[in-house]
């Protein structure tokens, strides 16, 4: 046993006796892994997200339970490489989940051949979204790693339906930096980038201007104070 398999063994009766305290207390179960997280100390806690978004495979990845049908979904499209089903738990109504069926945590590992068939996906169901139930707006979210938020290890796309006030909060605190540490993170994170993209394919799209009666308006000064920030970042 590694030494860290070793300390999260030991972790295990902490982290049963805080969930039964929870659950004693009627805590809803979707809540209960969140209150327990909060409990621990700061390293036990990256100790156990850490474990949580590293271990498992296939097996045990309730993704792609979901992807071969051993777990039911109410699923809205599907085909031999990716599925997409209503989030059982939404942010909203109409919250969709998209998925490889291939098994990979981070975005950055989905085969390149599937880039494009999934881009495309999260277009359709992007558009699908406004039309389907009406909304106002949609959020593309996509998280990597425990820290990012990323629950089940598994690449997916959140498409999440939005309406005027529903009080969803996706909004965060600016920091503040001078240009030269901006140019320094750049400077880093270019060189990376420019490596992985010389496979990327090399032709120019051009982008032609399409009416559409689809995107919101640019909200007023006082609805911009009122929507997440992601909506006042609209042109
Ligand atoms: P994330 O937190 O980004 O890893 O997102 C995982 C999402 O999967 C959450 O929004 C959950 O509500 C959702 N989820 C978990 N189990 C299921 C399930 N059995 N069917 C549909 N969605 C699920
Ligand atoms: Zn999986």
């Amino acid at each position: 046993m590694s030494e860290t398999e070793e300390k999260l063994a030991g972790l295990q009766a902490k982290l049963n006796k805080l969930a039964q305290e929870e659950l004693a207390k009627g805590t809803p179960r979707d809540q209960i892994v969140q209150k327990v997280l909060e409990k621990l100390e700061p390293e036990e806690r990256e100790l156990v997200e850490h474990a949580a978004s590293t271990s498992g495979g296939p097996q045990q990845c309730l993704f792609c339970s979901i992807a071969s049908g051993k777990v039911p979904a109410t699923t809205v499209y599907e085909d031999g490489n990716f599925i997409a089903f209503l989030d059982i738990n939404p942010a909203n109504s109409g919250h969709i989940v998209a998925i490889p069926k291939g098994h990979y945590q981070f975005l950055s590992e989905l085969p390149d051949e599937l880039d494009a068939a999934y881009m495309k996906l999260i277009k359709v169901l992007e558009a699908a979204a406004f039309q389907g139930v009406e909304a106002k707006g949609v959020n593309v979210l996509q998280n990597n790693g425990a820290a990012a938020g990323q629950r089940v290890p598994h690449i997916h796309f959140h498409i999440i339906p939005r309406f005027e006030n529903d009080k969803i909060s996706l909004d965060w605190e600016g920091k503040k930096m001078e240009p030269a540490q901006l140019e320094e993170i750049a400077k880093r994170i270019r060189e990376k980038a420019a490596g992985q993209m010389k496979s990327a394919p090399k032709q120019v799209v051009v982008q032609e201007e399409k009416p559409t009666d689809k995107k919101p308006q640019k909200p007023t000064k006082e609805e911009q104070k009122e929507l997440p920030r992601v909506r006042r970042r609209l042109p």
